[in-house]
């Protein structure tokens, strides 16, 4: 028997065709889940156009997994089959995906930071299965169940939610501060909603591109910046009194960290989450003569998902907002990775509906 999936198979080739489905022989740890809504990511785009990267080409240390790959790490799923060790969820049950595996035995994971794991992957990207399948088979402790009132796409909104919370957290944002957020992508909107969800008194929003502002006007931010005709950093240490407490920088490019370094009042935090392709220049002296902080944040801690899911669930979160369009699987190439990578485009997160 087969399944419908996208599967990536190399550089700029993505298709949707039948895969064999997953063995009626589950481990006595694994779940068996049936795909609900699947996020395409900014690192699922980075895959297809300017990858593999991440998705082994030979197979992963942990898993075996390479080529062609299953993507979609951010899903929602229903539980059909549990293996006979797992207690925590039952069939039936709707849960979101933490797709992050890590070794455990790796000095990183020694210290309790299995997201910066030597061999780190992902379900989507290093796994037999995929968000982009109709099945997919993940350990019983990469799902958490799902409250009623949290939404499948809500559900699939957890993992890059969770980027954004790891963010907001490790810098330190603090109720009452001033918060600048370069680049309007999803990770970027999703973070000046944590922003405030962390109780930040003013966050602006940095992004030159109109489409993406106009996006971001519902989200309830202090103000939307245009990079391109205002100095972002001499406008804020005017209004915000000599500079925002803290800076994220979303936008992955050397413009948006000058600008965040800048942006910053003394004592101020710089957090760096967008991944940059090419080192950036910034000014070290002002990082020094102004006792700024630059912190780095890789993808969120594994045990969050309750608290992510808690915070979505009360409202708090509202990262449904950041969702522009939902569309079904079999379009998921021409309404969605296309859709995305057209410069022209106003699509922030598009949802993949997998089944209802
Ligand atoms: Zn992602
Ligand atoms: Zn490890």
């Amino acid at each position: 028997l087969t399944i419908r999936a996208l599967r990536l198979h190399g550089h700029r080739d993505i298709r949707i065709e039948d895969v064999p489905e997953p063995d009626e022989d589950l481990g006595d740890r694994d779940v068996l889940l049936r795909s609900r809504r699947v996020g395409i990511c900014g690192t699922d785009l980075h895959e297809y156009l300017d990858g593999p990267m991440l998705a082994t080409t030979s197979p992963h240390p942990l898993t075996g997994a390479c080529l062609p790959q299953i993507l979609g790490h951010e899903f929602s799923a229903d539980v059909l089959v549990v293996g006979h060790e797992v207690s925590s969820v039952k069939p039936g049950d709707r849960v979101a995906v933490m797709p992050l595996f890590f070794c455990g035995r790796c000095a990183s994971c020694g210290r309790g930071r299995p997201q910066t794991c030597e061999r780190l992957g992902a379900v989507g990207l290093n796994w037999a299965w995929g968000g982009m399948g109709e099945l997919a088979v993940v350990a019983e402790h990469q799902v958490a169940v799902l409250p009623d009132e949290v939404t499948d796409v809500q559900g699939a909104m957890v993992e890059p939610a969770a980027v954004a919370i790891h963010s907001v957290t490790t810098a330190g944002v603090k109720v009452g501060d001033a918060v600048l957020v370069t680049g309007g992508g999803p990770i970027g909107q999703l973070v000046a909603l944590a922003a405030i969800a962390a109780g930040a008194a003013a966050v602006y929003l940095s992004e030159p591109n109109p489409r993406r502002r106009v996006r971001a006007e519902g989200l309830g931010l202090t103000e939307l910046l245009n990079p391109s005709e205002l100095d972002v950093p001499a406008y804020l240490r005017k209004v915000c009194a000599g500079g925002v407490d803290v800076a994220i920088e979303c936008a992955g490019n050397g413009h948006a960290a000058k600008a965040c370094v800048e942006a910053i009042r003394t004592g101020g935090v710089m957090m760096q989450t967008g991944l940059h392709t090419r080192p950036a220049e910034v000014d070290l002296r002002s990082v020094t003569l102004r006792d700024v902080s630059i912190r780095g944040a890789n993808c969120f801690e594994v045990t969050s998902w309750p608290r992510v899911i808690g915070l979505i669930a009360s409202g708090a979160m509202p990262a449904e907002r950041v969702v522009t369009s939902e569309v079904p699987l079999e379009d998921g190439v021409s309404s969605g990775f296309e859709a995305l990578v057209d410069p022209q485009s106003d699509q922030i997160k598009v949802m993949l509906a997998i089944s209802d």
